[in-house]
């Protein structure tokens, strides 16, 4: 099997703190894969280095078979949805993502292709700023999309989305899976992840807690509290 990405041993400090300890764990090719963990568990942290924005203190990141914090190619196939991701309100739907493709040097053909995909096509023409949480989550992941990433890291996509919301989202990625992409996501919420992920890495205070399916996960009573699997 064919891994899209491979976190080997990994550990990262800032300074005296220990963000991230000696975690492995691989995503193969069309595989969505969550991260599960309080704040400052190191999700966010893993997927900077998976980014390549910062590079391991030791162990290795290999993302598409490269180094993501060498090699630009690899960047160049990876879409990122940052954690409560913001758009200039004063721009429309349409001129964020005009602006997003030109940044990536995407052809501009994606753009109305990508909005028609999340469904904002009525919507392209107008200000941001008129838009519902939903709509914004969608421009959130277009802008993600553009320049047709082989693999997607998503950052707490689902926080603050509603149960109907949610279930739109997870049906979105399970539609971008059936077209090859490999997803990773953060979540605090295991709950929602049934059915929706193949498996599921916990982590805590930057350790590994435990991966593997949800029904794997069940009864593991060392899972911190909050995140145990009912
Ligand atoms: P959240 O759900 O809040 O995003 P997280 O699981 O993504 O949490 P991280 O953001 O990866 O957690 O943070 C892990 C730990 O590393 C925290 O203790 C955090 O304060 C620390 N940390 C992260 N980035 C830095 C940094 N640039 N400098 C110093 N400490 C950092």
């Amino acid at each position: 099997m064919t891994h899209r990405i491979e976190i080997n041993a990994v550990s990262k400090s800032f300074g005296a703190v220990q963000a991230v300890r000696d975690v492995s764990f691989s995503l193969a090719e069309g595989e969505i894969v969550a991260l599960v963990g309080h704040n400052g568990a190191g999700k966010t942290t893993l997927i900077k280095l998976m980014l390549g924005l910062i590079r391991p203190t030791s162990g290795t990141v290999r993302v598409l078979g490269g180094d993501p914090a060498a090699d630009p190619t690899v960047r160049a196939r990876l879409g990122y949805l940052p954690e409560n991701v913001s758009f200039n309100p004063a721009l429309t739907g349409r001129e964020t993502l005009s602006f997003y493709a030109a940044l990536k040097r995407a052809p501009s053909r994606q753009v109305a292709e990508l909005l028609d995909r999340v469904g904002l096509s009525a919507a392209a023409d107008r200000r941001v700023r008129t838009y519902s949480k939903g709509m914004r989550q969608r421009l959130g992941l277009a802008q993600a999309l553009i320049g047709a990433p082989q693999v997607l890291l998503l950052d707490e996509p689902t926080t603050g989305l509603d149960p109907a919301l949610r279930r739109d989202f997870y049906g979105f990625l399970d539609e971008l899976r059936a077209g090859g992409a490999t997803i990773l996501l953060s979540s605090h919420a295991l709950s929602e992840l049934e059915g929706r992920a193949d498996h599921i890495v916990i982590m805590g205070q930057g350790v590994k807690i435990a991966d593997g399916t949800l029904d794997a996960l069940r009864g593991i009573a060392r899972l911190p509290t909050r995140i145990r699997v009912r």
